[in-house]
Formats: C-alpha cells, structure tokens, sequence
C-alpha cells in the first residue's frame, strides 16, 4: 500500500502547521495537544471546561499554544477558528456512559450539535479532521474482537445507556455523509478504553478509580462479578495511532479502532491494582444496580478492538502492556500531594 502524506498540514509544516482540538483541556485531548506542540504544531484548543481543565495543560509551552474556553456547538466561533487552522482533531464531547445517564438531554445534544457544527465548518474550509468516536457504538455485541464493519448491537431506547453510542454512532453517519456528499477529508477513530496520567475517576473509570482507592486504603469496587473483561491502552498509544492516521490520505472516509487488544478481567484487574500499589484494600463486589442510578444497567462483558485494520494500514503497535499503564497510573497519583 503506498503511503501519500496530506497535502495541507506536511506541507506547511515549515510556516507552522496550525491545529485545533476541540476538547483539547480534556484527558485525551491535552495528551493530543502535548504531542503535536512536541512536534513543531501551533496548536489551539477550544474547551468549555465542563470535564476538561485548565490543569492538564498547565505544563505545556504557552507561547505555541492558544486556549479559548468556549462552546464546540457556537458557530461563529468554531468557523473562526477552523478557518484559521490546517487540521481539526474533534474531541469534545460529552464523555462515558455516566454522563449520559445523569445528564441526557444536554449530553446527546452536544454530542450531535458539535460534531455537525465541526464538520460544517471544516467541509466549508476545505479543512483535514478527525473526528474521536468510541468503542461503545458496537454496543453489546458479542463478536469480539470488534471489527469497524461489524453490526452495532444497541440495547432498547427506553434505556438511556445507549443514548451515548446513539450519538457518536450518529456523529459517523455525518462524517461518512459529509465526506461522500461534500468532499471532506475526515477520518473516523473509536478508542477503546484509553487510560494514562491525568485521567480522572470522576466520570467512572476504572483504573484511576482502582488505583485512588487502593492508594487511599479503601475497598477497591468491582461492578458484578468482574468477570468482565476490558482491553486498557495507553493513551500515548493510542495518540500515536491518531497522528499518523491523519498524514495519510488514504485514511479519509474510513474508520479505525485505536486501542490495545490485551485483554483483563475487572477483577484480575483489582487484584493486579492492589498488588502493584502494596495496598492491603479490600475488593468489594456491588452489584450494578447499586453501582448505577438507573434500573436493569446493562454492562459489555468483554470489549477487544481488533486492530488489525490499523496494523496493515499505519503498522500501528501498541508499546503499552496492562502492568506499565497501571504503573504509569499509579506514578502519577503518588505525584500528587493527596497521594505521596
Ligand atoms: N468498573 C468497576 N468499578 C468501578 C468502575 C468501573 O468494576 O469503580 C467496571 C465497569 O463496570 C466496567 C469496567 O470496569 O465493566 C470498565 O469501566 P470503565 O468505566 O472504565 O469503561 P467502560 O465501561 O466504558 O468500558
């Protein structure tokens, strides 16, 4: 397969290639942003703060960086914006099943809204993108590993759970649409449950959540059984994937899994947490009904990304084994004060 670089970002790299991630305050999003300020990029990041902030970014060189605290659905400013940059990462989103749930009506509209608000304005400009769909639009599907032409599974709409897959799922058939009908150089990626330093438990996730309990000497919480069984990349994996997705025009139209493929139960995943902390917490089992607000909560019970689209495509490895990303994790807590 020959490889052709895009035109518009290699080849003004020399006069500084300008990019701008919506979402870019956010965990993956301000991981994107270091990596692309490390390779010579002017880079621009629209957030609204709302899970992002300001503190994932505070470490980064401030002069090639811009950040503008706003909303990824405002018009006049994303087509500002766009205009005045080389390539788009979308990022901004309302993130995880959690905030579906307790927040539906704004979570879905946002997810909608802003990615038609980007692509509209990056199809007008002539603008390269790539838009951060998620693995959770295969829903529950059990042919694993997940492959990107396989049938998306979702569960009834009087669950609200789905509404999350719904929308990014939606956010695909617009990119798809507007990459057909309008010519937009965009490409689709779905991570698959990316971890690393400045990820938050907050929103629900599993190995910072893990990890601040065991460091705090509380019951590590395993959601059901743990027989669950989940494939956790590093995010530096995972944003070398995307960077070199987006220099390739044969990429435009498609749509890749980005992630890792070594699998682990939630529950070997406690025990492996605990362990590697020293800890001597507790794993405590809670049954989902108690671990979620809503009634007859559906969990994935094994999520694999099959990478092998991206492999022939990019060569695409990930360099991050299960162990090093929850070292990696729990480095970065004992950094903290509350945790040292
Ligand atoms: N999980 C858990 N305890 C927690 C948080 C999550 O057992 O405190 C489980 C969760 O139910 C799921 C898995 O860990 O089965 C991964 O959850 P996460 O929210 O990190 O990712 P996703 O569900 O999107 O794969």
């Amino acid at each position: 397969m020959a490889v052709r670089t895009i035109e518009v970002p290699a080849s003004r790299k020399q006069a500084t290639a300008r990019a701008l991630i919506t979402g870019g305050a956010g965990f993956i999003g301000s991981h994107l942003a270091e990596h692309l300020l490390d390779e010579g990029y002017d880079v621009c990041v629209l957030d609204d703060l709302s899970t992002g902030s300001m503190s994932n970014l505070e470490h980064l060189d401030a002069q090639d960086l811009t950040m503008i605290n706003g909303d990824v659905a405002d018009r006049s400013l994303v087509s500002d914006l766009v205009r005045q940059c080389d390539v788009v990462f979308h990022l901004a989103a309302s993130v995880g099943v959690r905030r579906i749930v307790d927040n539906p009506i704004e979570s879905i509209s946002v997810n909608i809204t802003g990615t038609e608000v980007v692509l509209d304005a990056a199809a007008r400009f002539r603008r390269r993108v790539i838009i951060a769909s998620t693995s959770e639009v295969y829903g529950k599907s059990t042919k694993v590993p997940f492959n990107e032409d396989d049938d998306l599974v979702l569960g009834p709409t009087k669950n609200i759970r789905w509404g999350y897959a719904a929308s990014k799922a939606i956010d695909e058939y617009l990119t798809i649409s507007y990459v057909r009908d309008r010519g937009l150089p965009a490409t689709i990626v779905r991570f698959f449950n990316t971890v690393g330093p400045r990820q938050t438990g907050r929103y629900g996730m599993v190995i910072p959540t893990f990890v601040r309990q065991a460091l705090q000497g509380e019951p590590l919480t395993v959601h059901g059984d743990g027989t669950q069984q989940r494939a956790f990349a590093h995010v530096a994996d995972v944003i070398n994937g995307v960077h070199q997705l987006t220099a390739r025009e044969d990429t435009i139209g498609e749509v890749f899994n980005v992630g890792n493929d070594s699998e682990i139960s939630i529950l070997e995943l406690a025990e492996m947490i605990r362990t590697r902390t020293g800890s001597d917490s507790d794993i405590v089992k809670i049954p989902y009904d108690e671990a979620w607000t809503i009634q007859g909560f559906e969990d994935i019970k094994r999520r694999v990304p099959d990478l092998g689209k991206i492999r022939r495509w990019i060569g695409y490895e990930p360099a991050w084994s299960t162990e090093a990303i929850v070292d990696d994790v729990i480095a970065h807590f004992r950094a903290q004060p509350d945790f040292s």
